[in-house]
């Protein structure tokens, strides 16, 4: 065994002895510390401040109650959480997610991996993660309303423009936001960019609703253009049909791949002649107004199947983009995607290929670009968000598209300085090993610089 995989083993044991229970958490910090550790090894400043180890634990974690009354007068308890995971370079900065499978390991996988994500994107933000078990399926907008204000009447009191920015995730979408954002301004007293995904006319940001899909997009793009080749003609699957898979779906279908998959969380839509500008405006009014099924996409239009409880992997394509859940793509998925000729997979949704099926990848070469660079475009917009509040400036489309271009671009650059020892073939690039060494190097270097803090 080599001495950074011995040195990987010991710590994840430690890890894991702190961290009791914690699969989601284990794995996120297993995958960043299996690149991590062998620079940290040439660079033993880092390993003598035990940067690592403060590096996995979070600053802090803020646990509370939310009670609420739904519809019929019945009073609801949920349990939220905030995870400040990390601000050596800037403001917490993280989304918040309603959704029943939410646990703390969750949130601090998704802490954890912000932290890095934000760094990457070259802006000051730290990070932070929160959310609830809170269902908001079934609820009614009132009741989402009333859910809302609860936990902000808790949340507004750790958060602030420079202290914590919290955003939307899986469940909070623009309605959860600008509940939370009215409840926050009406306790503050106070009209400043704390949160962000915020409607147009309170201080929201053009293209941030856009920003993770057409962000993961590009990042594909770069990784296609870096070996030549480009999105045009391929053909492309996508999971979920949420935020980041419409505007995936959009993006893609712009720049000339077509997509033939959606999904959500009971099957998906297999559509052979590819979604077009209409179907996908079908798909935005169904998800994002009505909030029905994607089921529904099938009974309308007939060139489409519908497979109840499957996912879309099987489905033969060139580029695939998770854009659902974490671990949504097991180790048979990547394989099943390999045999199919797959060249390129871009993680729209945080840590959904397993760890075993990202190394497939990998070892088969196919480009695969992590989470943590490829989904950045999100939070990125959200700084740009941040900054036009702060100048109270409007800024237009074309120059947050044009930023946000520009932002994905340069973290490709960054993973591929990092990650071009770590590919299978000679010259080929590891985004892995790249996007989690680039993010890496700033947050240790500012907690180096802090000294004991
Ligand atoms: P969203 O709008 O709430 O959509 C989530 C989609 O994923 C829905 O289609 C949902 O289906 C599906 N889904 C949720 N849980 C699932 C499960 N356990 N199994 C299968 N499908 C499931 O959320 P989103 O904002 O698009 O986020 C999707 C992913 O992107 C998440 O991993 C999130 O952390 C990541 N991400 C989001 C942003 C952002 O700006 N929004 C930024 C960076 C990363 P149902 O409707 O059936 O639940």
């Amino acid at each position: 065994m080599s001495k950074a995989s011995s040195e990987v083993t010991a710590f994840m044991q430690g890890l894991e002895k702190r961290n009791p229970g914690e699969p989601e958490f284990h794995q996120a910090v297993h995958e960043f510390i299996q690149s991590v550790m062998p620079y940290t090894l040439d660079n033993p400043a880092y390993r003598r401040a035990q940067i690592l180890e403060r590096m996995t634990e979070p600053d802090r974690i803020i646990i509370f109650r939310v009670t609420w009354e739904d519809d019929e007068g019945n009073i609801r308890a949920n349990r939220a959480w905030r995870v400040q995971f990390n601000n050596s370079i800037g403001a917490y900065k993280g989304g918040l997610r309603f959704h029943p499978g939410v646990t703390l390991s969750v949130l601090k996988f998704l802490g954890f991996e912000q932290t890095f994500k934000n760094s990457l994107t070259g802006l000051p933000m730290g990070g932070a993660k929160g959310g609830s078990n809170f269902n908001p399926k079934g609820k009614s907008d009132r009741e989402v309303m009333r859910f809302c204000q609860a936990l902000m009447t808790e949340l507004h009191k750790h958060i602030g423009e420079d202290r914590d920015v919290p955003a939307g995730d899986i469940g909070v979408g623009s309605r959860e936001i600008s509940f939370l954002f009215g409840q926050y301004k009406r306790l503050e007293n106070r009209f400043v960019g704390t949160l962000t995904g915020k409607g147009l006319a309170f201080g929201g940001s053009l293209g941030r609703t856009e920003a993770t899909g057409y962000g993961s997009v590009y990042f594909c793009q770069n990784m296609l253009g870096h070996i030549g080749d480009s999105i045009e003609d391929k053909t492309c699957v996508i999971s979920g049909s949420g935020n980041v898979a419409i505007y995936t779906a959009e993006k893609a279908l712009e720049l000339g791949g077509k997509v033939v998959t959606l999904s959500d969380s009971s099957g998906f839509v297999h559509d052979p002649d590819g979604f077009s500008e209409d179907k996908i405006a079908f798909i935005k009014d169904l998800k994002e107004v009505r909030r029905g099924r994607i089921s529904e996409y099938a009974e309308k239009y007939k060139s489409a199947s519908y497979h109840e409880g499957e996912k879309p992997w099987g489905v033969p394509c060139d580029i695939a983009f998770p854009s659902a859940t974490q671990n949504e793509l097991s180790l048979d998925d990547a394989k099943t995607l390999i045999r199919n000729g797959v060249c390129a997979v871009s993680e729209g949704a945080n840590m959904p290929t397993e760890l075993e099926a990202a190394h497939a990848f990998i070892e088969a070469d196919v480009l695969f670009g992590p989470s943590k660079a490829a989904n950045a475009g999100g939070v990125a917009v959200s700084g740009l968000e941040q900054s036009q509040n702060a100048q109270r400036l409007v800024w237009s489309r074309k120059e947050v598209d044009d930023r946000l271009k520009s932002i994905m671009e340069d973290i490709h650059k960054k993973c591929v300085a990092y990650g071009s020892s770590g590919g299978n073939k000679k010259g080929s690039v590891n985004y892995v090993d790249g996007a989690n060494i680039g993010g890496f190097i700033k947050v240790a270097d500012a907690m180096l610089a802090y000294g004991a803090v």
